[in-house]
């Protein structure tokens, strides 16, 4: 049985035998799956059965950059009007990991377009567009044309992809998320890549997350994603450097959607929280730098208050109101300690979980989010605490969700006796 269908020039049962005998893909039949898999040819059980293959047969690099350039085909690459150099940022994804929300406005008063064509939250990390949601009247879906007049306007749009952007990896990111299928590079990078080199910036700034709160959990595998995303947009002539930054907990103190957005203000404010800021203005440095901004420190923009502008009538420009108030949690519950001692853990993972069960994620993707639920931090590894201090509070509509998110937090915060070992949040830089 070699499963042609009449006409077709290959075969889906030969392709997947082929890379789960542990073979490599010829272009001709990534070229062919990929096409005839988003036309609906190629079936879902056989591309579930290709993509495990991939994931535990793995590819070489010739095949990961055929595939991203397979899927970057199966839809339109979009191309902005000729202005301010177009730089784009990307997170891998994390918990608390608000980074986009003021990052966006501060580069674009700076003096570049930041087109952020984002997603929304699957699992225990949170989506830049279900938080932006929690402002009321604010909307994600724009046209192309609605986004090239706000780049115009204002200098930064967020906002949900367009139909036309990598309709393969759409499919197939859906079909991984229930085939245990996400976590693997080859599939990573190029579902990534294709999306991002769609998006027709001028250069990318990767934010590749590492620990317990991230697809990679170790430094070694980060370094290995982050050099084969920094390739394949090098190879599509795309200026992209990458830095791994931390994720063993969360960034800032809230997780959630509105809890993000109250954050990610306080930043725009000048205030927040420092690993925020720390983030925030480093990666708009990087951005910067790609774009060939030299003259400008988003330290002195951000302190200007010129982004806190930026970011409004970046809201306004999409319906949203700036100054409404955020829908508040019905429920709170806190999360105490139990000891005295200084927080050694505050583990991303279990915070990430729990502010999902509590709510603000989901689980399938046609699932609604609650805007208020999530989790405040009110401790960061290294702070002491005193026996009965508040940990964490935890918001939802939903108390019957306290006790599945207070299982979920079990290990989750860790009081020793003596100091954890300090870690960096920006781990390394890679450039290419
Ligand atoms: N983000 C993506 O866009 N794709 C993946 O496969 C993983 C994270």
């Amino acid at each position: 049985m070699t499963g042609f269908s009449a006409g077709a020039p290959h075969s889906a049962v030969d392709v997947i035998r082929a890379k789960r005998d542990g073979g490599r893909l010829s272009d001709a039949q990534i070229d062919w799956v990929i096409d005839a898999y988003t036309r609906g040819v190629v079936a879902e059980e056989q591309m579930s059965a290709l993509a495990m293959a991939i994931f535990c047969n793995g590819m070489d690099t010739a095949e990961i950059a055929r595939w991203t350039l397979a899927m970057l085909n199966s839809g339109v690459r979009l191309s902005w009007p000729a202005g301010r150099p177009i730089v784009d940022k990307h997170s891998t994804g994390g918990v608390g990991d608000k980074i986009t929300l003021p990052l966006a406005p501060l580069v674009a008063a700076c003096g570049v377009r930041v087109p952020q064509l984002s997603g929304r939250g699957l699992g225990h990390t949170g989506g830049t567009l279900d938080k932006l949601e929690s402002i009321p009247g604010w909307r994600a879906r724009l046209s192309t044309v609605d986004i090239e007049r706000q780049l115009a306007d204002v200098g930064a749009v967020v906002c949900a992809p367009t139909e036309g952007l990598a309709p393969a990896d759409r499919k197939l990111y859906a079909l991984r998320d229930v085939t245990a299928t996400v976590d693997t590079i080859p599939l990573i990078a190029s579902s990534i890549m294709s999306k991002k080199i769609a998006e027709g910036a001028d250069a990318l700034v990767l934010d590749v997350k590492v620990g317990s709160g991230a697809f990679m959990r170790t430094v070694e595998s980060g370094r290995e994603l982050a050099r084969t995303l920094v390739g394949i947009g090098a190879e599509h002539g795309l200026r992209v450097s990458a830095l791994l930054t931390d994720m063993s907990t969360p960034l800032g103190r809230a997780v959630g959607n509105a809890v993000e957005v109250t954050e990610s203000v306080e930043v725009l404010a000048g205030g927040g929280p420092p690993d925020v800021v720390e983030l925030t203005l480093t990666l708009a440095r990087e951005m910067l730098a790609l774009g060939g901004v030299t003259d400008v420190d988003p330290a002195d923009v951000l302190a200007s208050g010129r982004a806190y502008d930026t970011w409004r009538r970046m809201i306004t420009a999409q319906g949203g109101d700036p100054d409404a108030p955020l829908p508040v949690a019905r429920h709170t519950h806190t999360v105490t300690a139990d000891r005295a001692g200084i927080v050694s853990t505050v583990d991303a993972l279990a915070v990430g979980v729990a502010a999902w069960r509590l709510g603000a994620g989901r689980a399938r993707k046609e699932d609604a989010v609650q805007a208020a639920a999530g989790v405040h931090c009110h401790v960061k590894p290294g702070d002491p605490v005193t026996a009965g201090a508040p940990l964490l509070t935890l918001h939802t509509d939903t108390p019957e969700a306290f006790d599945p998110a207070i299982a979920a937090l079990s290990d989750g915060v860790e009081i020793t006796d003596t100091a954890p070992k300090p870690t960096a949040l920006i781990i390394e830089r890679i450039h290419g």
